[in-house]
């Protein structure tokens, strides 16, 4: 049904190119006018309720009418609305920011720089590692490592470093110096008979491979996220990191935890780092740092990795990065009120709770003759539909059935994302477990309608 004249589904399809969305499909589609929310769940423009079980962008993790929230911002706007970090300036709230940020920090952290979004912090990622190694005299230790199906953003450096090709095709990407080493999924690509230990060594003599072709001297960092999570939710296997860090370690090449999905709780710890035994040179973070009601990302960096960028500002005569919105004193006081909601809340503890819930409830579903594999920890988790369940072998073409499935779960009052055919689940922190096994019904509900 197309939209009525003048509503504002018919203004949307005249005015808004959407992000990832098909522009043609959308110009008959239209979109789903979401007006208002409470708690876990979203309202449409005709009243129709739904259950965020994305927590939006994998990131509302307050949900959808934290007053607290609210109310530290008006505050922090009728004191000061805004100012910047640039030439020793500073706003006290980005300052309280930065000292709660470090003393969260999963390994010893020194400083913290802000920016706006997950790919900002990442792209400021990527120009601080090259500076870095320019200041160590060193300017052909270049190279970044990522993954395939690694998520790091949509700017130039971070869509490049993503290993998804919807990013990079037809945008003259990736750049140079990033290079892509293989997705660590078990239950994918893991051959007959290997153990997941295994399996996580073959990962590592893999990348060790790597970096030795291109010779260690080349390779500044790698990057990755404790949990992929735009790539498929996909669990790094068992010893995983742990023999990632050795070979990176081996090669003196710095290690980047991208936060940003799985910081501040999701996992059940604080940050994925600490569920998975990584300890980072730098960490990005951003969505859930202020439950996504205002735009803030951060980077963490270690006093190694610090005092080189210091030396070099002071060679140079600056740092020339920085943002007009880097520390926001506004976005700043909403991350400080929600990091204090965590703690008065215990949230991540009860994370640990209700994520186990909820990966109970999606077990049930590994019998269903559409699921492969349902994987997830804590709140968060992945749903792989395939065409045959013995063989693994996925549906052509690829995303139809997980498109289905996703538009039959909207009919049930369920937003969920599908990633290819992979349904993701990573519902706001506040969840409880009544509300988790409403959100299971209506998706078995949208799963037998897919049959
Ligand atoms: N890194 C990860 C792991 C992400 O999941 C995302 C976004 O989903 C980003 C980076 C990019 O963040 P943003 O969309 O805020 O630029």
């Amino acid at each position: 049904m197309s939209p009525k004249p003048n509503s504002i589904a018919s203004r949307d399809i005249a005015y808004c190119l959407h992000p990832y969305t098909n522009a043609r499909a959308h110009e008959k589609k239209g979109p789903l006018v979401i007006t208002h929310g409470k708690g876990i769940e979203v309202f449409d423009d005709q009243g129709k309720s739904y259950i965020e079980g994305m927590a939006g962008l994998w990131s509302t993790s307050l949900g959808f009418s934290e007053e607290r929230l609210v109310e530290a911002a008006a505050k922090q706007m009728r004191a000061l609305p805004f100012y910047h970090g640039f030439t020793h300036k500073t706003a006290i709230p980005a300052v309280e920011l930065s000292e709660k940020l470090i003393a969260m920090a999963p390994v010893p952290m020194s400083k913290v720089i802000f920016a706006n979004s997950g790919s900002e912090a990442n792209d400021t990622i990527v120009k601080l590692v090259w500076y870095y190694n320019n200041a160590l005299g060193r300017p052909e230790k270049k190279k970044i490592i990522s993954r395939v199906k690694g998520y790091h953003g949509v700017t130039v450096a971070t869509a490049s470093m993503t290993g998804l090709p919807v990013n990079q095709t037809d945008f003259d990407l990736p750049i140079n110096n990033i290079l892509h080493t293989s997705c660590p999924h078990y239950w994918r690509f893991g051959k007959e008979g290997e153990s997941e230990e295994a399996f996580a060594s073959r990962m590592a003599c893999e990348l060790e491979e790597m970096i030795l072709s291109e010779g260690p001297e080349t390779i500044a960092a790698f990057i990755g996220e404790p949990v992929m999570g735009a790539g498929g939710v996909i669990i790094p296997p068992a010893t995983y990191w742990e023999k990632i860090q050795t070979v990176l370690r081996k090669h003196d090449i710095l290690l980047i935890a991208d936060e940003v999905i799985c910081g501040f709780g999701r996992t059940g710890n604080s940050f994925g780092s600490q569920t998975f035994g990584i300890e980072p040179d730098i960490m990005s973070m951003a969505k859930a740092l202020s439950s996504s009601y205002l735009p803030i990302s951060a980077v963490m960096l270690n006093d190694k990795f610090y005092q080189v960028i210091a030396d070099n500002s002071d060679k140079i005569g600056v740092l020339g990065h920085g943002f007009t919105y880097s520390g926001h004193p506004v976005c700043a006081a909403v991350a400080l009120e929600t990091l204090k909601i965590y703690e008065e809340r215990n949230l991540f503890a009860q994370v640990a709770e209700t994520g186990a819930h909820l990966q109970n409830r999606l077990a049930a579903f590994k019998d269903h003759p559409l699921v492969g594999e349902v994987r997830g920890i804590g709140l968060i988790a992945g749903v792989e539909l395939v065409q045959n369940k013995r063989t693994k072998e996925s549906f052509s073409p690829a995303g139809k059935v997980g498109t289905y499935l996703n538009e039959r779960a909207v009919e049930e009052g369920l937003i969920i994302r599908n990633m290819g055919d992979t349904i993701a689940f990573c519902p706001p922190l506040i969840i409880t477990d009544d509300q988790i096994d409403q959100m299971i019904g209506r998706f078995a509900k949208a799963l037998e309608k897919t049959l």
